[in-house]
């Protein structure tokens, strides 16, 4: 068997009903998942691992920031995570649909928190991520902006378009006009 990771906890081992697990993230843990939406950021994990009977709760403490790209320029935005959040974990075959259940193999016994922990802080961050009016990166938002001006130049002008498909030709109203009078 290959040795544990640090996030993988060994569930049918704990060495006592309660333990206590503690993660510093860095840079290196977002590239480590490769995952698209954060790739910088620094915080502190506190994790209670908790056997009730023969369940388990994990409740996690994560506080820290992230980096994110902005909406407006790009560039790395700063987000502070302070979020805590309990989920609970059984033994089974089947898995679970409820959000707040994870089912894990009896046989394998073991829960893998990294991509609960990412998913937590990614869950916390908000839709719409801008900097604070004025402060974007200026001379990216020049050229996105020079870029944004070359698309519109090449979209079709949309009058041209409606005059095409909306209106009807005049002859043929004469025509109608002229054969509703025989
Ligand atoms: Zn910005």
């Amino acid at each position: 068997m290959e040795p544990l990771g640090i996030y993988q906890i060994d569930l049918k081992n704990l060495s006592s009903d309660s333990c206590e697990y503690t993660y510093s993230l860095d840079d290196a843990f977002f590239a480590g998942l490769s995952a698209s939406e954060i790739q910088k950021g620094n915080l502190n994990v506190s994790l209670e691992v908790k056997k009730i009977q023969k369940a388990f709760k994990l409740c996690f403490h994560i506080e820290g920031f992230v980096f994110v790209p902005c909406d407006r320029c790009l560039q790395d935005l700063r987000q502070d995570v302070n979020v805590d959040e309990e989920i609970n974990v059984r033994f089974g075959a089947v898995p679970s649909e409820d959000d707040d259940l994870i089912v894990v193999s009896e046989e394998e016994g073991i829960i893998d928190v990294a991509w609960l922990i990412y998913e937590f802080i990614v869950l916390q961050l908000p839709m719409v991520r801008m900097h604070a009016e004025g402060e974007c990166d200026e001379s990216m938002m020049e050229t996105l902006s020079k870029h944004l001006c070359i698309v519109e130049d090449d979209m079709p002008f949309p009058d041209a378009e409606e005059k095409e498909h909306g209106e009807t030709d005049p002859r043929w109203d004469r025509l109608r006009e002229i054969l509703n009078n025989n």
